[in-house]
């Protein structure tokens, strides 16, 4: 693991040199017009600046990333990158808040946007042709024991279906409500059909699952009948259970709560941990250095509905 006392993390130059040295490997390309032929602006104003000789525009190598806008040394980005890819069950904006010295409302947007640096921008099916892929749904939200009786049930709830590959990755996708057509439609679009769905014995997956090469369910028990958690040809949904289960603790234990509309965004989150664990061979700096290199590219999809608070994060 990277020391947290690392230079990139408490040294702004040598965390220019970090982001530079991640981004451009090779020879730095101006990321507003794709030229090469650029060059470092010298003088102490002008440090960490870069002229591109094609188009005339000046560039950081915070341009056209998450970072971009953001007025929050690139130090404390590195750290926060650091810090949400190692910790098993993410963190919260107060403690990056502490952490950081940084206001609360700049550690909940920086939050956001490295999460939105983790969203699999180039996904590809799960499973194929001699695999599984495990599929299951489950709901979030009002558990709390102090949610009066109106807001309780599992009608007031968001639902979430996760798709997994054992050995392999997760696709997680935040539904308001799992019906038999959504079910299908996340099926079709994030598993090869050629591969085996195991599913447990729900009906939401008896149509869908005939499109597959085989689908096989295993009976979890209702009404109080004793339940199995494999099946007799070794078919199971444990590795969507183990997800679902880092979810909600990490969900309890460090964001307490989420609304809806951020829902898709933490379990993007605890996907990335997921498709980048140490299982897979993947160690926290690996994992971090990973991230950093997908923060290219997203900034543009970030857009808040609400001005006045992006405003708000990039003082
Ligand atoms: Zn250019």
């Amino acid at each position: 693991m990277t020391d947290v006392l690392a230079r990139q993390f408490t040294n702004e130059n040598a965390a220019i040199a970090h982001v530079e040295a991640s981004r451009w490997p090779d020879d730095v390309t101006c990321p507003l017009c794709g030229s090469l032929s650029v060059h470092r602006m010298g003088g102490q104003t002008q440090a960490g600046y870069f002229l591109c000789n094609d188009c005339r525009d000046k560039f950081t190598c915070r341009t056209g990333t998450v970072m971009e806008r953001s007025h929050i040394p690139i130090h404390k980005w590195l750290l926060a990158i650091h810090l949400l890819s190692a910790s098993k069950k993410g963190m919260s904006a107060h403690q990056l808040h502490r952490m950081l010295g940084v206001t609360y409302k700049s550690a909940w947007f920086l939050a956001h946007r490295i999460r939105e640096a983790m969203k699999d921008d180039k996904p590809t099916p799960l499973g194929g042709e001699g695999k599984s892929v495990q599929a299951d749904e489950t709901y979030y939200g009002n558990t709390s024991k102090r949610a009066k009786g109106y807001k309780k049930g599992h009608r007031h709830k968001e639902q979430i279906v996760a798709l997994i590959e054992p050995k392999g990755k997760a696709r997680v996708v935040h539904v308001k409500t799992a019906t038999a057509v959504k079910v299908r439609e996340i099926l079709v679009i994030n598993a090869h059909r050629s591969s085996e769905l195991h599913t447990d014995e729900s009906p939401l997956y008896t149509k869908v699952g005939r499109e597959f090469a085989a689908h096989k369910t295993v009976e979890h028990g209702t009404h109080g009948a004793e339940g199995f958690y494999v099946g007799k040809d070794g078919q199971t949904t444990n590795a969507v259970e183990n997800f679902f289960g880092i979810f909600k603790r990490g969900m309890v234990g460090t964001y307490h709560k989420c609304e809806a509309q951020h829902l898709q965004r933490y379990l993007t989150e605890f996907e990335f941990r997921f498709n980048h664990r140490a299982g897979l061979g993947v160690n926290d700096k690996m994992r971090a250095e990973t991230l950093l290199k997908a923060i290219e590219g997203k900034r543009l999809t970030y857009r808040r509905p609400d001005k006045t608070q992006e405003q708000e994060a990039t003082r």
